[in-house]
């Protein structure tokens, strides 16, 4: 495990200007494990000193170079994917087993995808017949900040790294302070797979310094962003002024609605999994649960015995369903809002305490995951982000009723269906007021989609060609016949 991780910049690995580090703690433990760079505008400056430089070649090289490049980024990581693995694991707090089938693989997947988008995007022609022909240029940006959250580090990270490097622009990235290290490891391949040095910067350290200072530099012309609603917030603040363009994707309360009709055995696995899949860390989570009457006490019952079930352990170990979550204030942050959920009368179910774990682990961030019904749903429980193993459940009488309750936030990330009446589908996918709506399914992801969330969770989508025309800037060009 490398102990010192280090700023990419122009090619080479460099301590902050500051010289300063910040400790990365070890969820698992709550010890420190390594250390990083605390980066600040300095750093961005050289960034961007270093993508100026890169600029020219890269802009302009051609999308099968650009592929090639990154379809070896893409074979790199997937040698290398225990190691990636297991620092993500190390880093976030998550189950080692969790990273290695779904954080990791995603990422490999995120290059691939759009090492080969990148080779068969094209742009419109607009034909005046007889006149002239207008056609659509779509030419990289020039230099871009991508920022992203501690969840889910490595995955979301290249999601929009690598739409940002096929379409030819140069990128200064953050991951976030809290989970830099598969970044780290992400600059070594690609310094092996021969990305040309400057094309990809990584600056890691403090979201309100270095990540501030990249968002605030005058050459950065856009910013892609993934985080929390306050945060993205305050992205636009400074950005909008400057007239950048801005994807950003931010918090949620999502809801799953639950239909008398569902396929039983087959809801209850999934939305076990959707509560609480990476500690409920997930942007995508459910975590207001609204059942309908019928099968109320039904769910309620095998629902809270599949809960009881999951193993909360070190992350490391093979069968553990929950490991730490990522650190101790946001381990706080969880448990006050299940303070909070009992004095606005809720009930819970199962859960609710810290898990004190033996050994090794026992400074740890671990929790039960949590079941709580009794809340009505203007309650700050039932309307703020909690972000963590904690659920709601409620039951609900009519479809009407039902879609109230899901649309009863001011989020709209995702939402999910359970019902076998297909006209219900239909119906109901309509009239939710959200980016993403999955029937009979949790986070069955096909990447040409757009990705992304309406009101406070987010402007812009994600995702195909989406991040193809966001990482592009459109230039018709208009020719007349003579
Ligand atoms: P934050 O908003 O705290 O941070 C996200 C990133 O932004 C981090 O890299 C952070 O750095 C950086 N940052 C913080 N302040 C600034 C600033 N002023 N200028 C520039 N960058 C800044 O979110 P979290 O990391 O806590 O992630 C959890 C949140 O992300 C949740 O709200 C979740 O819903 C959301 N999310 C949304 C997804 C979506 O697709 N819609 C997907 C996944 C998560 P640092 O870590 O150093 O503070």
């Amino acid at each position: 495990m490398e102990h010192q991780i280090q700023n990419y910049i122009g090619g080479d690995w460099h301590a902050a200007q500051s010289g300063a580090y910040l400790d990365n703690y070890q969820p698992a433990t709550g010890k420190v494990y390594s250390r990083l760079p605390d980066s600040d505008a300095r750093d961005v400056e050289l960034a961007v000193e270093a993508a100026r430089k890169a600029l020219p070649h890269w802009s302009k090289c051609g999308a099968q170079e650009r592929f090639q490049i990154l379809m070896r980024v893409a074979d790199l990581i997937e040698r290398d994917i225990e190691s990636f693995a297991s620092a993500e694991s190390a880093d976030s707090g998550k189950a080692r087993t969790l990273a290695r089938t779904v954080d990791i693989p995603r990422a490999i997947a995120n290059f691939r995808f759009f090492a080969t988008a990148i080779l068969h995007f094209s742009s419109e022609a607009h034909p005046m017949e007889g006149e002239a022909v207008n056609f659509t240029l779509r030419q990289p940006l020039g230099i871009v900040g991508c920022i992203s959250p501690w969840n889910l580090p490595l995955y979301l990270f290249t999601w929009k790294i690598a739409p940002a490097l096929a379409t030819g622009n140069c990128v200064i990235a953050k991951p976030s302070e809290l989970t830099p290290m598969t970044a780290y490891l992400l600059t070594k391949v690609c310094a092996e797979a021969g990305l040309p040095a400057g094309v990809l910067n990584i600056l890691h350290g403090l979201g309100g310094k270095v990540g501030q200072a990249i968002v605030e530099h005058p050459e950065i012309k856009a910013i892609s962003f993934t985080g929390g609603t306050a945060t993205g917030r305050s992205i636009a603040q400074t950005a909008a002024p400057m007239f950048k363009k801005l994807s950003l994707e931010l918090g949620g309360k999502n809801p799953v609605l639950i239909f008398a009709d569902a396929p039983f055995e087959e809801m209850l696995n999934t939305t076990v999994r959707s509560s609480f899949a990476n500690n409920g860390q997930i942007c995508l989570c459910g975590s207001r649960i609204y059942i309908q009457r019928p099968i109320y006490e039904q769910f309620r019952e095998a629902f809270v015995a599949r809960v009881k079930a999951l193993r909360v352990g070190d992350p490391e170990a093979p069968d553990t369903n929950q490991g730490a979550l990522v650190s101790q204030q946001h381990l706080e942050k969880v448990a006050g809002y299940i303070r909070l959920a009992q004095e606005e009368g809720g009930k819970i179910l199962c859960g609710g305490q810290r898990v004190e774990m033996p050994g090794e682990l026992a400074g740890g961030y671990y929790l039960q995951p949590t079941v709580i019904e009794g809340l009505p749903i203007g309650c700050r429980t039932n309307q703020e982000e909690i972000f963590g193993p904690v659920v709601t459940i409620a039951p609900f009488d009519t479809e009407e009723e039902g879609l109230a309750f899901a649309n009863g936030t001011n989020y709209g990330l995702a939402a999910t269906v359970w019902t076998n009446d297909l006209m219900r589908a239909h119906r109901v996918a309509e009239q939710l007021h959200f980016g993403i709506v999955w029937i009979n399914c949790w986070m069955l992801r096909d990447l040409r989609t757009p990705f992304g969330g309406v009101r406070q969770s987010g402007v812009g989508r994600e995702g195909g060609l989406e991040a193809l025309r966001f990482f592009t800037e459109p230039k018709n060009v208009c020719i007349r016949y003579w």
